[in-house]
């Protein structure tokens, strides 16, 4: 099938872009990043925008740089920008071993962090990553800008914070320490498909016992988020595996699962207590 028709508009600037959200998003306007996950569901026709804000064209939205202690990512940063590490630190090995799960080769080429954040699949790997690291996101509008926190962004499956008129103009994910470990699994059917269920971990060692643990878990829940239980398990003890299986038992215990027609509640729990573990081990 084809799209409904549309008028695309291309702002040159982001207080340009801001402008025409504000005017074009009442009437059904919405924005146009990677187009990965919108001209898909345009095409099926279970999205029908009477207008996009194409913001391909914005200079400087490209951009990735360290800002203090925090990795800035602007909108059409691309998922292929992290084939290779974008900074010397730990977040930036993170990032490639995570890049390296989403979808296929092209869709990376197009597909953009902040389009998969906007867009709030709860299997997406990127926003798995902010719900993990609490990143803070920067919504901009012709009222300014409005920093949110990860924690506050993810509203429920494909629902975020954003108001309609807001652009998701840039992420900040906070740097690692220099000695952080981390692991990242995920369980899918096919390469390239969506996530299953999905855990990425970090945590320090000091005196040998595990400390700063972040267990995040994504695909299991309508939202990507932290495990309370799970980083309790770890923190204080020694790395190995019984406390890695009691960490998993943990979040496998704590989530309320998504079931579908291929995945019951009991099934993904075990999803999740095997992603969880497997990320573990990585990390050691
Ligand atoms: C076959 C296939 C497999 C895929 N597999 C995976 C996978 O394994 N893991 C994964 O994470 N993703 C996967 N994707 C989705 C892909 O990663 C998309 O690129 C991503 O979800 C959306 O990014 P985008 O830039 O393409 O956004 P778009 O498709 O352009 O937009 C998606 C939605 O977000 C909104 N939006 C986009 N950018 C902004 C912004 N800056 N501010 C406000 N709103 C915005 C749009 O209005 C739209 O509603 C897959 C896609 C396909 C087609």
């Amino acid at each position: 099938m084809k799209p409904a028709p549309f008028v695309r508009h291309v702002p040159k600037t982001l207080d340009e872009a801001v402008k025409m959200l504000a005017e074009l998003a009442p009437q059904d306007g919405r924005v146009l990043a990677g187009g990965q996950s919108l001209v898909p569901i345009m095409a099926f026709r279970l999205a029908k925008p009477a207008h996009l804000v194409d913001i391909n064209e914005i200079a400087g939205l490209d951009r990735i740089d360290v800002d203090g202690n925090m990795l800035r990512i602007g909108a059409l940063v691309r998922h292929a920008a992290f084939h290779k590490a974008v900074v010397d630190n730990p977040l930036g090995r993170l990032l490639t071993t995570v890049a390296r799960a989403i979808a296929h080769y092209p869709i990376r080429m197009r597909g953009t962090f902040c389009g998969s954040l906007a867009h709030a699949d709860p299997a997406a790997e990127w926003c798995l990553v902010a719900a993990t690291l609490d990143a803070t996101m920067v919504a901009s509008s012709t009222r300014g800008e409005r920093l949110i926190a990860a924690k506050e962004f993810f509203a429920g499956i494909m629902s975020t914070a954003l108001a309609e008129d807001e652009l998701l103009s840039e992420v900040r994910l906070p740097l690692l320490a220099a000695d952080a470990k981390f692991g990242f699994n995920e369980f899918s059917r096919r390469a390239g498909d969506f996530a299953m269920s999905a855990a990425l971990v970090t945590y320090r060692l000091a005196g040998g016992k595990i400390i700063d643990a972040r267990v995040g878990l994504g695909g299991a829940e309508p939202c990507p988020r932290r495990i309370p239980e799970a980083e309790a398990a770890l923190n204080g003890q020694a790395p190995g595996d019984k406390i890695f299986r009691a960490a998993a038992e943990a979040a496998a215990n704590a989530i309320e699962p998504l079931e579908d027609h291929q995945t019951s509640a009991d099934y993904r729990r075990d999803l999740v207590r095997a992603v969880v573990r497997r990320a573990l081990e990585q990390s050691a």
